[in-house]
C-alpha cells in the first residue's frame, strides 16, 4: 500500500480542490489505460492537471518565473518519464511528424540513447546531452505532448540555469525551482502514478530518450506495458 500523497503547499482554494479531486479522477482515466484511446486521455488529463496545478500555484504565490520560450537550458538535462508518457509522445510524434522528420528524431534518440549508455546513470546527470525534441530555435517541437517532469520544470532566475549549463558537474548550486509550484506538481504526478500501478500497470521511471525510441521502434513494448509488465526491458 502507498503512502497517501502529501497535502498541497499553498497555491488557494483552486489548487486544494484541485489536488483533492485528481486522487480520484486519476484511478478512473487509468483503469481503463490498457486500451491505447484510454491510455492517451489519461495522460493528456493528468498533463492538464499538471499544468493547472502549476498556473494555480505560481498566481497563489505570486511567484516571478524567468522561463521564456527558446530558452531551452533545461532541455539538457536528463528527464525521466513513465511509459504510458512514453507511448503517448511517441503517439503524437506519429500523428504530428512526417516520415523524414520522425526518421531525423530517431536518429537524434539513437545517439543520445548510444551516448547516456556509455556514460551511465551518474555520468548521464552531470552531462549537457540536447534533447532529442529540442528544435534549433531553442523550443521544445513537442510542446503539447512533453512529459510532466518537462511540464513541472521552472526557474525563478535563469543564474542556476546558466551556471549548471556551463558546468555540469557542479553540484553546488541551488536551485531556482519555487518549493510549493514543484511539490504541488509532484502530487498530482505522484497521484497519477499510484493510479497507473492501482490499475496494475507499470509506471517505473526511465529515461526519456531509451522510452520513446522504444516506443516508437518496438511494437512488444505497448504490449508487455497493456499486460502489466515492464514496458521497457534494459538493453
Ligand atoms: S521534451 Fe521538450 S521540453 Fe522536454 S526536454 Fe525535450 S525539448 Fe525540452
Amino acid at each position: 500500500m502507498s503512502a497517501p500523497p502529501a497535502p498541497p503547499q499553498g497555491g488557494g482554494d483552486a489548487v486544494a480542490t484541485r489536488l483533492a479531486a485528481w486522487g480520484e479522477e486519476s484511478r478512473a482515466a487509468f483503469a481503463g489505460a490498457r486500451d491505447p484511446a484510454r491510455m492517451t486521455v489519461a495522460v493528456i488529463t493528468l498533463h492538464r492537471r499538471v499544468d493547472e496545478a502549476l498556473a494555480a500555484t505560481i498566481a497563489g504565490h505570486k511567484v516571478q518565473l524567468a522561463c521564456a520560450k527558446g530558452c531551452g537550458y533545461c532541455c539538457h538535462l536528463r528527464v525521466q518519464v513513465q511509459p504510458y508518457e512514453a507511448f503517448r509522445l511517441a503517439e503524437w510524434l506519429r500523428r504530428h511528424f512526417d516520415a523524414p522528420r520522425l526518421e531525423r528524431v530517431i536518429s537524434r534518440l539513437r545517439a543520445n540513447v548510444a551516448k547516456t549508455r556509455e556514460l551511465g546513470e551518474e555520468g548521464r546527470k552531470r552531462a549537457n546531452i540536447a534533447c532529442s525534441l529540442l528544435g534549433d530555435d531553442g523550443a521544445c517541437t513537442a510542446y503539447e505532448a512533453r512529459p510532466a517532469q518537462c511540464r513541472r520544470y521552472h526557474s525563478t532566475t535563469l543564474d542556476p540555469c546558466k551556471a549548471f549549463h556551463a558546468d555540469p558537474s557542479r553540484d553546488d548550486i541551488e536551485s531556482g525551482m519555487h518549493e510549493a509550484v514543484s511539490h504541488n506538481a509532484d502530487v498530482i504526478i505522484t497521484q497519477g502514478r499510484q493510479a497507473v500501478r492501482a490499475a496494475g500497470l507499470d509506471d517505473a521511471s526511465i529515461d526519456m530518450n531509451v522510452a520513446l525510441l522504444e516506443a516508437l521502434e518496438n511494437p512488444k513494448a505497448l504490449r508487455r506495458w497493456k499486460d502489466g509488465k515492464k514496458a521497457f526491458v534494459p538493453g
